[in-house]
């Protein structure tokens, strides 16, 4: 079977990284047809716009994507096209595995913990209202009748909007995924004390939920003290389950505990379809030299063959990329004990190992 898979490669290092990824893939043996499109800089570049009808069409249409990463100006400019494709697409839940592979510099070993984010509601969303905005004074009107203070006029407002729908989806797909990739605890993290309506809520529908799963155990930490727990101890964690935001901090911290944004692989996932990308960004200063590393896109792609259930194939390619770290021969700068170690190889040096230690069957 051949499977046909929407490819973005993205700007800065996304063309790199995918490249090497997609070299992987095809080297397990599963047939892949790439159907390669634009998205953001590119796109508005080649098509006048960021996100072109014709992308969404082909992920609509494949239900299966590939994606490097693609850059948003920060503060001014479009908002982010990475944000708006998995709201267009209700790619709701943002899984990210952070397991630590011998070889890896990392502060701890043995970490193997898979954060499970929100994807589509919470302060994320984008329902923004700049400083001086009407809307943003009859908000403000609204806000002071409830009693709950007046909004200053020098402000600007990002809302923070979390449902029940929301919330009860992404639960259930952290404790299916724990069920299903035999985890043993799921951990809901938010900060329900403070923001009783929307992390309050979240809680209350994560209890329904985990009554459901008796065979997983089910906890909940505040993210404050969350973030405390993980740099101490974070072998105590399994699946942690949390809304948007805090899932996008959480979960650069826990690449950060397995050996940085090099190695840590992201994938969107809907109801019957899946987006894999790195978790870093576009890394602009390091745009076609080849440098950086490419195994968090790798990962990623071992993440899109799990959910293809092409198992064999997941494990050797997982496999090979673990044989080829645990070597720390072939590996980029950012895995070297220096950044400038002379003997740090380029990106698609790394695919060049991993696709040698398949061959020789190592994985
Ligand atoms: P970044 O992840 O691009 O880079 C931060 C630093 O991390 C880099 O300078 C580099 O030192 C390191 N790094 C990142 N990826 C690496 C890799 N594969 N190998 C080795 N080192 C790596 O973060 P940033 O600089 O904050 O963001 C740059 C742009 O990317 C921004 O426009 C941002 O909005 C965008 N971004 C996009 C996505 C996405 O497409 N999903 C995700 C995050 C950021």
């Amino acid at each position: 079977m051949t499977y046909t898979v929407t490819l973005i490669p993205g700007d800065g290092i996304g063309p790199d990284v995918t490249t090497a990824a997609v070299r992987v893939l095809e080297a397990t043996g599963v047939q892949f047809k790439w159907d390669e499109r634009l998205a953001g800089i590119p796109a508005l570049e080649a098509h006048g716009e960021l996100l072109p009808q014709e992308t969404l069409d082909s992920i609509r249409r494949n239900k299966l994507a590939l994606k490097g990463p693609l850059t948003t100006p920060i503060g001014t400019g479009f908002r982010s096209v990475n944000v708006a494709l998995r709201k267009v697409l209700d790619l709701y839940a943002c899984l990210r595995p952070c397991k630590w592979y011998p070889g890896m510099r990392a502060p701890y070993q043995n970490v193997d913990l898979v954060v499970v984010r929100e994807n589509t509601e919470d302060l994320y969303a984008g329902i923004e209202f700049e400083k001086g905005a009407p809307e943003l004074r009859a908000i403000s009107d609204i806000v002071e009748r409830s009693g709950q203070g007046r909004i200053r006029d020098d402000a600007g407002l990002s809302l923070k909007v979390m449902s029940e729908f929301g919330s009860e989806r992404i639960v259930r797909f952290a404790f299916d995924y724990a069920r299903e990739n035999g985890r043993r605890k799921v951990t809901a993290v938010c900060k329900a004390n403070i923001m009783k309506f929307t992390d309050g809520l979240f809680y209350d529908v994560a209890r329904g939920v985990a009554k459901k799963y008796p065979d997983i155990e089910y906890e909940e930490v505040l993210v404050d003290a969350m973030c405390m727990q993980l740099v101490r101890q974070p072998q105590m964690y399994d699946v942690l389950v949390l809304p948007n935001l805090y899932g996008d901090i959480l979960s650069d911290l826990c690449a950060g505990l397995v050996g940085g944004l090099g190695v840590a692989p992201g994938a969107n996932i809907g109801v019957d379809a899946i987006l894999c990308e790195p978790i870093h960004g576009s890394a602009p200063r390091y745009t076609g030299q080849n440098k950086v590393n490419p195994i968090a896109t790798m990962l990623s792609g071992v993440l899109l063959l799990r959910y293809l259930n092409e198992k064999q194939a997941a494990d050797r390619l997982e496999g090979a990329i673990a044989a080829v770290v645990a070597e720390g021969k072939s590996v980029t700068y950012d895995m070297k004990p220096h950044r400038d170690d002379p003997t740090a190889v380029g990106t698609s040096h790394v695919a060049d190992a991993v696709i040698e230690k398949m061959m020789v069957g190592v994985g």
